[in-house]
């Protein structure tokens, strides 16, 4: 007899962290998004089944580690310290960083210097950045805070709490369309952002960039990069 190969396709739990606009975020309840679209785009091509779990930011990288997540799909900067925990997929998109600060508030970029407060989302390269370049040179002479989600720091930022925030630059761009704050400056680190997964996943991410490619040759790719930028 022969042998029964279940029509089933196999789910994969995609850990993201849903504040970082357009790439996802919550609208009507639901984790939506570039990041999103693009996942299930490449899941798709591949035939596998992706469900999403929204989870902070710096918690990510130790779900895939301790194996609760498959994927991460979250705006993820591939950084040469996180490559000695997880692999990354080819690259997908490009970005720098911005400082934020608050409308009309007629600050700018010497935000950074001296006795101000800056916050960033704990565990970012924009947290990152802050801390090697103001931090621990003492340039900045002030105070930063971290917080989980940039929703919570951006509210932070609106509410006169802090001087400024210090994010990715498209997510910088899409908060400032939706609230009254504004850009004063871009830091270029020249990132770049891939799909993350446990470090020797070879399987998993060897489909993950098939389906990447996939996407990219069919066009997929610049249709989503059209619909969210
Ligand atoms: N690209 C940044 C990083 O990898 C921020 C990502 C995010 O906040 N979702 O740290």
């Amino acid at each position: 007899f022969a042998a029964i190969t279940p029509a089933v396709a196999k789910t994969y739990v995609v850990g993201t962290s849903a504040d970082f606009p357009p790439f996802e975020y919550i609208k009507d309840g639901q984790i939506v998004g570039f990041d999103i679209d693009l996942i299930k785009a490449i899941a798709k091509s591949q035939g596998f089944d992706v469900k999403f779990q929204d989870i902070s930011f710096d918690s990510l990288i130790p779900g895939l580690t301790a194996g609760t997540i498959d994927i991460v799909a979250s705006g993820m900067t591939i950084t040469e310290e996180r490559k000695k925990v997880v692999d990354f997929t080819e690259p997908y998109y490009s970005a720098n960083q911005a400082v934020l600060v608050k409308k009309g508030s007629g600050k700018n970029v010497t935000v950074l210097f001296g006795n101000h407060k800056i916050t960033v989302q704990t565990g970012t390269t924009g947290d990152l950045w802050v801390e090697e370049n103001l931090e621990k040179t003492g340039i900045l002479k002030g105070k930063v805070t971290r917080f989980d989600t940039f929703v919570l720091a951006i509210q932070d930022l609106i509410n006169g709490n802090v001087d400024a925030v210090v994010l990715d630059t498209p997510v910088a761009k899409r908060y400032m369309a939706e609230n009254p704050v504004t850009m004063v400056a871009e830091i270029i680190t020249g990132e770049e952002y891939g799909i993350a997964v446990a470090k020797g996943n070879k399987d998993l991410l060897d489909k993950l960039n098939k389906g990447l490619k996939e996407i990219k040759a069919n066009g997929k790719l610049d249709e989503l990069l059209k619909k969210y930028f």
